[in-house]
């Protein structure tokens, strides 16, 4: 019999997960640990993959001026495409009004806004006191920051260490790999738990839902043109890579992401698709999505900017154009702030409202219906990771597969 494909498979075991946490709630516990376990598992290697990853991806590209050009490059994409982001939900929030005349009255308390940071935290924090702490606590930007500086001191040792370095760090990150591949092939075991975990236990959405439901229509256009419109003729004119065929190739991350609601979770799986079926070199993928999926994130940016117009239309207050301006810019730092994980770029939408002056307990307003919302805009933001790797890819001469 023919191998059914890991994406439909994937998507096959999503589908059926749905009825089966709303109608069979009370046997949930039944199938719900074997998404625990496929997030443990998922969690155990992200960490170390990002760090050798890091590693040996700058150290195989080289510290001169190869590294410099491929960072600027994934940089800048990752900046443009976020401000895309951005400026897409801006625009159709203002068309869309979602927020004039929204009843306040569900509004709910929000844990966990006491340890919001501000974009000065966020910055500084990039560099570790201590990087074993860092390491352990999961924190991604700083083990970036350290990944890339050790490479790039790889590269300046004499001839035999840096031989000797490389090939250790190369042999780390391709055990890694294997590890990961080894874990993927239970990503449709660990769907199905996780998905019927999440629908028995949407309380009463459904009602919320139909009072917010302008509110949920605003993000779900501005992410559904960002992933359909603006990313694929990016894509298209800027990268030459083809949309459809990119698509394809990453469904399964793309599906991952939905699921899990966790860019972090989805890297292990994001970075299998970017190197078998699009055929990026390690060598960049390794760099662009560890990067991407701590930084890059376009769903977050435009779910950012969309809440807090919504909240500043639901309290009646009036932002000149200036300050959704700045708005904008915030929403794309706080973007870069939020971790890959499930609901962070809800409490870092604390350093917008700061920003602009819109209070703060605006965000119960939006709390009830986030993790739909979490689960798409998880899926733009790995899309517009792989997109990235793709166009790096392509512009450094790789032959691609997309
Ligand atoms: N869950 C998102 C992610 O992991 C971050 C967010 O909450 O927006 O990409």
């Amino acid at each position: 019999m023919k191998k059914i494909a890991l994406h439909w498979q994937i998507l096959i075991a999503l589908v059926l997960a749905v009825p089966f946490g709303i109608f069979l709630k009370d046997y949930v516990s039944w199938v719900s640990w074997l998404g625990d376990i496929f997030l443990r598992a998922l969690k155990m290697v992200v960490i170390p993959l990002i760090l050798f990853s890091m590693i040996s991806g700058v150290a195989n590209i080289g510290s001169g001026s190869s590294l410099g050009r491929i960072g600027l490059k994934t940089f800048l994409y990752y900046i443009g495409t976020l401000l895309l982001a951005a400026t897409t939900g801006l625009f159709l929030v203002n068309l869309m009004k979602p927020g004039v005349g929204a009843q306040l009255g569900f509004t709910q308390t929000v844990n966990g806004l006491g340890h919001s940071s501000s974009v000065k935290d966020i910055l500084t924090g990039i560099i570790p006191e201590n990087i074993f702490a860092e390491l352990a606590k999961g924190n991604t930007l700083p083990v970036i920051f350290f990944g890339i500086l050790f490479g790039v001191f790889v590269t300046q040792l004499k001839d035999k260490q840096r031989t000797l370095m490389t090939d250790l760090f190369n042999g780390m990150f391709d055990a890694m790999m294997l590890i990961t591949h080894f874990i993927i092939r239970f990503a449709p075991l660990g769907v199905f738990g996780i998905v019927a975990y999440q629908a028995a236990s949407q309380k009463d959405i459904a009602e919320v839902a139909i009072r917010l439901g302008r509110y949920m229509l605003v993000v779900f256009s501005g992410l559904a043109i960002h992933a359909l419109i603006t990313l694929p003729l990016v894509m298209y004119f800027v990268g030459k890579v083809n949309p459809l065929k990119h698509y394809r190739a990453v469904s399964s991350a793309l599906l991952t992401a939905f699921s899990t609601a966790s860019s972090n979770a989805t890297l292990p799986l994001a970075m299998e698709c970017v190197e078998q079926n699009c055929g990026v070199s390690k060598k960049i993928s390794s760099f662009t999505l560890p990067l991407g999926a701590t930084i890059n994130m376009n769903g977050t940016a435009l779910y950012e900017i969309v809440v807090a117009m919504f909240i500043a239309q639901a309290y009646g207050i009036h932002l000149t154009i200036w300050q959704q301006l700045i708005a904008v810019i915030t929403a794309s730092l706080a973007a870069i702030g939020a971790a890959g994980i499930p609901m962070a770029g809800l409490v870092t939408i604390t350093i917008v409202l700061s920003a602009v002056g819109l209070p703060m307990e605006g965000i119960g307003l939006v709390l009830a219906v986030d993790r739909p919302l979490d689960m798409l805009r998880t899926s733009v933001n790995v899309l517009a990771d792989t997109a990235v790797a793709s166009i790096v890819a392509k512009s450094e001469g790789e032959d691609l597969k997309v």
